[in-house]
């Protein structure tokens, strides 16, 4: 690892020591199902319903509101399918959803897997930030609105969402409120009784923890049917035997996230600043994408390099053992442009020139330096007009 300079944490992040010490038991002598009854399987139970209440208290929400799942992929699904279909089960004719063009994959197929078996889909506006205007959510709601879900921070461009206003106007006219803040876990502080949530969506391998587990928390009375019928696990909200190892590594990533919060965002903030400040200051041709700092995540730096094709300067970083993105590792290898910058009224053309830079915890001025001394090269290497 330290051959590579990592600036792609919205990827994913290397899994925290600590977290997989305590992952570790389970994947061993500890492997008992928490459902069976004997002795150790009990105990099992109880670690897992520990590793809940942890989850819950760092959220500020009651541990019977967190449903276990694979990760933030099945958190997106299941609160936009999970919500439609409960309130099918009401007998409710509910069959609008309000989301917005930005959104992860995840949640903008789910969306669109929908819109294929009836349901009707608004794509709200968004500015040339990326962010949307609380009043056009106001605008969009109509009586059978079912549920509104709008991601807390995007992961291409940075660019965070006004949840909290949002939260308030789904309040106000009663309508379920989803966020996916995948991204934003570990950088901003997220404290669910004050924001008018009914659902988000976590994934434990952006912040330390391991890959394949996150959460969907799941507010009391929100109408829900579950999409994955077998075993009563989680209330039968989600069928499955525990991962216990990957949810108690949740459960220590999500403490140490929330313990390291203010220090973690002080440390990539100045890093972050520091390259956004170099990035514009040496390449007349760089644009950053998505918003200005406050209004975007702490760790997140994205530019379009105007007639330099994003591909060729990755691969130009890559030679020098700088590892970034142009934006999605979900869409990587597509030949489409990015459907982000494209909402945001980027052209083709502009949106084929982007990369991305995402900081870590164990990020350095050194490397920030270094990238800065590469990247001019880099990118006029490839300069096509
Ligand atoms: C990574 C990511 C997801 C998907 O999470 P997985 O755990 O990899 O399935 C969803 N939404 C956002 C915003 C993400 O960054």
């Amino acid at each position: 690892m330290a051959d590579f300079i990592y600036l792609d944490h919205a990827a994913t992040t290397p899994l925290d020591p600590v977290v997989l010490a305590t992952m570790q038991p389970y994947f061993t002598e500890l492997f008992y199902n928490p459902s069976s009854h004997y002795a150790p399987a009990e105990a099992n139970r109880r670690t897992l319903d520990a590793a809940r209440e942890v989850c819950a208290t760092l959220l500020n929400v009651r541990p019977s509101e967190i449903i276990f799942t694979s990760g933030g992929s099945e958190s997106d699904n299941l609160a936009l399918k999970g919500v439609m279909a409960g309130w099918k089960n009401l007998g409710m004719e509910r069959r609008h959803l309000i989301t917005t063009p930005v959104e992860h994959h995840a949640v903008l197929y789910a969306a669109k897997n929908l819109e294929e078996q009836g349901y009707e889909v608004t794509y709200l506006p968004v500015d040339h930030t990326g962010r949307i205007d609380p009043a056009h959510v106001e605008q969009a709601i109509r009586s059978d609105t079912a549920l509104i879900s709008v991601m807390t921070a995007n992961n291409e461009i940075g660019t965070l969402e006004p949840i909290a206003e949002i939260g308030k106007i789904a309040h106000h006219y009663g309508i379920p409120f989803h966020t996916d803040a995948v991204q934003a876990a570990g950088l901003l502080a997220l404290d669910l009784a004050a924001l008018n949530l009914d659902l988000l969506s976590l994934s434990a391998h952006k912040f330390y923890g391991p890959r394949g587990v996150g959460l969907l928390y799941l507010r009391r009375g929100t109408p829900f049917a579950s999409q994955i019928q077998g075993g009563s696990q989680e209330r039968h909200r989600r069928a499955g035997t525990e991962n216990l190892p990957g949810i108690v590594g949740l459960a220590t990533a999500l403490r140490l996230a929330y313990r390291d919060l203010e220090e973690n965002k002080r440390h990539v903030t100045k890093l972050r600043d520091k390259l956004i400040a170099g990035v514009v200051e040496r390449l007349p041709r760089a644009m950053l994408t998505g918003a200005e700092p406050p209004l975007r995540l702490p760790n997140h730096a994205s530019f379009c390099f105007r007639g330099v094709n994003g591909e060729a300067i990755l691969l130009g970083l890559e030679e020098y053992g700088i590892l970034c993105s142009s934006g999605s590792a979900c869409a990587a290898g597509s030949t489409e442009p990015s459907h982000v910058l494209t909402a945001l009224g980027l052209d083709e053309g502009l949106a084929r020139t982007a990369v991305r830079f995402t900081l870590g915890r164990t990020t350095t001025a050194a490397e920030i330096e270094c990238l800065l001394s590469i990247l001019p090269e880099v990118v006029e290497r490839f300069v096509v007009g």
